[in-house]
C-alpha cells in the first residue's frame, strides 16, 4: 500500500458527479418506493433514483419473534407494516464524514448480513481504481478473515450494503433505461439489480463502481434483484478475460456470496454480488428512454409484468412534442453529460455520436477476431462507450461454427456469432433514432439546444429537428461498417502474424481458415495459437506441413471419428500451405527482420503472434468447472478452496498469453510440477461435450 492509497469510503469524489448533472426521478418516501416496480411516463426528464443495497431474501418473510419485535402480535390477528419492515435497513447510525463528504451508516439490521469476499481482481484494481486500498484482500489466499484488515472491512462492507455511503445529497442509485430486446421495442427496463455506489476520480480517470444482486430497486419489475453465485463467476471473470485481451469492457473489482439464498428454476441457489467499473454504465438503453425515438413511437409499450404496483399515469406524454413520447430536455442532460463529462468529446453531438458508432464498430469487430459472443446483444446491453457490458450467456468460439448461438435462450440465433455486427448496427440504429432531435437542432443553430429548449418545442419543430438530424448522419453506416471492416482486418492481419493485409487474404487466409476449421470440427483459438509455432520457411521440405496439418488436428479437435481424420488432415493441409506461402513472401520476411537483429525472424514472429494469440481461453468448461468447484466448497463452508480455485482462473485469465508449459514449437511439456499441469490443463479443449455447450444460466 502506498500513501495515498484510501479506504473505500474515502475515496474522492469527481467535482461533477452523476447526479449533480441528470435529473433524480420522483419516487414516494417511505422505504418501500425504493423496491415498488415504478413505470414511468417517457415524458419524464428523471434518470436515477436513490436507492440502497437490500441483499436479503425475496421475498421477504418476517418471523413471529421479528413480527412481536415490530409491535405486531400476529396470534391476534395483527399485520406488519411493510414500511416498519423496511425500516428496519435505514442507514440511521452514522460514522464520522471523511474528506469527501461521505459517511458509512448502518442499522443493527443491516449488521446482520454476513457477506464472504470470494475474490478481488488486484489487476483491475490497480489499473482502473489506483487510489482504491484493499487492505488484505489484494491477495486474500493468503490471509484468514480473522484479523481482517480495516480497508478490507470497509471494502466488503459498502459493496455488500452492510454500510451505506452517503451524504446529505450522494448516495447509491439505479437508472432508468429503456430498450430494443431480441429486435422488439420492450419499454422500461432499468437497473433491476444493479447499484451504484460511488463515482471516484484518479489518473485513471473516471470510474464508477456499481454492484450487481444486490437487491430489488424500482427497476426490478417481478424479479428480485438478486444473482446466483453462477451468473456472478461468469460476469466476474469474463470482464476479466475480455479485459486481457485488449477488448474495451467494464472490469470486476470483486465478487462476494452470504448465507442469502436465492430461488430458481432450479431450486435454491448461492447468491453473489459482482463489484463491477466502468467509466460509466450508460447504456444506448438510457438514450431511447429519453427519447424512444421512431421504433419506440410506432409500438410503444410498457411490459406489465407482475409485481408492477405503483405505475404512474401517462397522462403527461400526450403533451410532449416527440409525438406523445420522449423528453427532450433530458436526451439533452444526458448527451452533454455522457460527450463532455465522460468521454472528454470536444466536437460537436456529431462528432461524438460517430465516435461512438466507431467505438462499439471497434469493440464487435474484436469480439470476432476473439470468437467472442456476447449472447444478448439487446439495445440495453450495448455500452455508450463502446464496452462490453453484461456477461450473461456469453462464450469463447471453441469449435469454428459462425451460425454458433451461445445463448440457449435465442434458438432463432438473432445473437449468433455471425449476427453481431449486425445487431450491434441495428442498435447504433436506435441509438440515432433517439438523438435525431438533438442532433438535427445542433445542424441548424450551430450550437447544442440550450437549456429548456423542449419546454417551448412545437411538434413541428420536433420533425424539423429531425430531418436536419437525418441529413446531418446521413451515411454514418458506412462509416460503421468500415470501421469494423478495418478493425477486422487489422485484428485479422495481427492474429495470423501478418506484417502486411492483402485484399486477398480476406478470402484465402480468413474465410478459408474458417471454412476449414468448420469442415474439420477444429478448435478456433487453439488453431490461432498454434499457427505461432509454424516454421513458413520450412514449407517446401517435404512432409514438414503433412505433419504439421497432422498436429493441427490432434491437438484442436476432441476425438473425432477416425475415418474423418485423414480427411480434416487433408484440408488442414491445404490451407495451411496456401498459409505458410503467404507467410513466407519477402514483405513479410523483411518485415519481421526488421524486429530481429539477429536475422531469426521467425523467432520474432512466433513471438509476437504468442502476445496476440492466447494460450489460454475461458471455455465453458472451466467455467463450469470453476463454479461446481465453489458451489461445492461453499456449501460445506469451504470458503479457501471456493477463493482458491476463482483466483487460479482468475489469473490465467488475466495473463493468457504466457506459455503454461508450452515448448516453442506449439508442443506441450509432459514433465510440468503440479501446479503448471494444472494450468496447462485449464488451458485444454476440455471435455468433448461441452465443446459448443449452450448457456441456459439462470441469472
Ligand atoms: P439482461 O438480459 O440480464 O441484460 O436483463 C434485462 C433486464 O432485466 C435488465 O433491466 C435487468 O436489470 C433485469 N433483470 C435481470 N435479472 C434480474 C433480477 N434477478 N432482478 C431484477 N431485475 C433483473
Ligand atoms: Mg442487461
Amino acid at each position: 500500500m502506498t500513501q495515498s492509497q484510501l479506504p473505500i469510503h474515502r475515496l474522492p469524489l469527481p467535482a461533477k458527479t452523476f447526479q449533480k448533472a441528470l435529473t433524480r426521478l420522483d419516487l414516494d418516501s417511505e422505504p418501500s418506493a425504493q423496491r415498488r416496480s415504478t413505470g414511468f411516463p417517457t415524458s419524464t426528464r428523471g434518470v436515477w433514483a436513490p436507492v440502497q443495497p437490500l441483499w436479503t431474501e425475496w421475498p421477504l418473510r418476517v418471523t413471529k419473534a421479528e413480527a412481536l419485535e415490530l409491535g405486531a402480535d400476529v396470534d391476534k390477528g395483527e399485520g406488519v407494516d411493510v414500511e416498519d419492515v423496511l425500516h428496519r435497513w435505514d442507514p440511521v447510525d452514522k460514522e464520522e464524514k471523511g474528506d469527501n463528504g461521505l459517511a458509512l451508516g448502518s442499522s443493527a439490521h443491516r449488521l446482520k448480513l454476513e457477506p464472504i469476499l470470494l475474490g478481488v481482481s488486484e489487476i483491475a484494481r490497480a489499473e482502473v481504481l489506483p487510489l482504491l486500498d484493499v487492505g488484505d484482500a489484494a491477495d486474500i489466499n493468503a490471509t484468514t478473515d480473522r484479523d481482517v484488515s480495516p480497508a478490507r472491512a470497509a471494502l466488503v462492507d459498502v459493496l455488500s450494503g452492510r454500510k451505506i455511503l452517503s451524504s446529505a445529497d450522494y448516495g447509491p442509485w439505479a437508472t432508468r433505461y429503456c430498450g430494443h430486446q431480441f429486435g422488439q421495442w420492450a419499454g422500461q427496463l432499468g437497473d433491476g439489480r444493479a447499484m451504484s455506489l460511488i463515482e471516484t476520480i484518479s489518473d485513471a480517470g473516471l470510474t464508477e463502481i456499481q454492484v450487481k444482486g444486490a437487491g430489488r430497486t424500482p427497476f426490478s419489475r417481478s424479479a428480485d434483484g438478486l444473482a446466483v453465485l453462477r451468473s456472478g463467476v461468469r460476469e466476474y471473470l469474463g470482464c476479466e478475460a475480455v479485459a486481457a485481451l485488449g477488448i474495451p469492457t467494464t472490469r470486476s473489482l470483486a465478487i462476494l456470496t452470504s448465507p442469502i439464498i436465492v430461488i430458481r428454476e432450479n431450486g435454491r441457489e448461492l447468491s453473489s454480488l459482482v463489484a463491477r467499473t466502468a467509466p460509466t454504465f450508460i447504456r444506448i438503453g438510457h438514450f431511447e428512454a429519453m427519447n424512444p425515438g421512431e421504433a419506440g413511437r410506432r409500438s410503444y409499450q410498457i411490459h406489465f409484468g407482475g409485481g408492477w404496483n405503483n405505475v404512474h399515469e401517462a397522462e403527461a406524454d400526450k403533451a410532449s412534442p416527440l409525438g406523445g413520447h420522449g423528453n427532450l430536455d433530458g436526451l439533452r442532460d444526458l448527451t452533454l453529460w455522457v460527450k463532455d463529462e465522460i468521454m472528454h468529446s470536444n466536437g460537436s453531438i456529431e462528432d461524438w455520436f460517430l465516435d461512438v458508432v466507431r467505438r462499439n464498430a471497434d469493440t464487435v469487430a474484436a469480439w470476432q477476431v476473439y470468437g467472442f459472443m456476447h449472447g444478448v446483444l439487446n439495445t440495453d446491453n450495448i455500452s455508450i462507450m463502446g464496452l462490453t457490458i453484461d456477461y450473461g450467456p456469453y462464450a469463447f468460439m471453441d469449435v469454428f461454427d459462425p451460425q454458433h448461438i451461445c445463448n440457449h435462450s435465442d434458438p432463432g440465433g438473432l445473437y449468433s456469432y455471425r449476427n453481431q455486427p449486425n445487431r450491434v448496427l441495428f442498435a447504433l440504429d436506435s441509438l440515432a433514432s433517439s438523438l435525431l432531435p438533438i442532433l438535427g437542432y445542433e445542424k441548424l443553430n450551430g450550437a447544442p439546444p440550450p437549456a429548456g429548449w423542449g419546454e417551448s418545442a412545437s411538434t413541428d419543430d420536433v420533425r424539423k429537428w429531425e430531418e436536419a438530424g437525418l441529413a446531418a448522419i446521413e451515411g454514418w453506416n458506412d462509416i460503421f461498417t468500415k470501421t469494423q471492416e478495418k478493425a477486422e482486418r487489422d485484428g485479422w492481419k495481427m492474429r495470423f502474424g501478418f506484417k502486411t493485409y492483402k485484399d486477398d487474404d480476406d478470402r484465402s487466409i480468413v474465410r478459408n481458415f474458417q471454412s476449414m476449421l468448420k469442415a474439420c470440427s477444429a478448435d478456433f483459438g487453439a488453431s490461432l495459437r498454434l499457427l505461432a509455432a509454424l516454421e513458413p520457411s520450412r514449407a517446401d521440405e517435404d512432409g514438414y506441413i503433412r505433419k504439421f496439418a497432422k498436429r493441427l488436428i490432434a491437438a484442436t479437435t476432441a476425438d473425432l471419428p477416425p475415418d474423418s481424420v485423414m480427411r480434416a488432415e487433408e484440408d488442414a493441409g491445404a490451407w495451411l500451405r496456401v498459409y505458410a506461402a503467404r507467410a513466407a513472401q519477402d514483405s513479410e520476411v523483411e518485415g519481421w527482420k526488421k524486429d530481429a537483429p539477429d536475422g531469426k525472424w521467425e523467432v520474432a514472429r512466433t513471438a509476437a503472434m504468442r502476445k496476440v494469440n492466447p494460450r489460454f481461453i475461458l471455455r465453458q468448461w472451466v467455467l463450469e468447472e470453476v463454479i461446481s468447484t465453489m458451489d461445492s466448497a461453499l456449501k460445506d463452508a469451504d470458503v479457501p478452496t471456493a477463493r482458491r480455485a476463482l483466483a487460479l482462473v482468475l489469473d490465467i485469465a488475466s495473463n493468457p498469453f504466457e506459455s503454461y508449459g508450452e515448448r516453442e514449437d506449439g508442443s506441450i511439456r509432459d514433465d510440468l510440477d503440479d501446479a503448471t499441469a494444472d494450468r496447462a490443463r485449464l488451458c485444454g479443449l476440455g471435455p468433448r461435450d461441452m465443446l459448443g455447450f449452450q448457456c441456459s444460466c439462470s441469472s
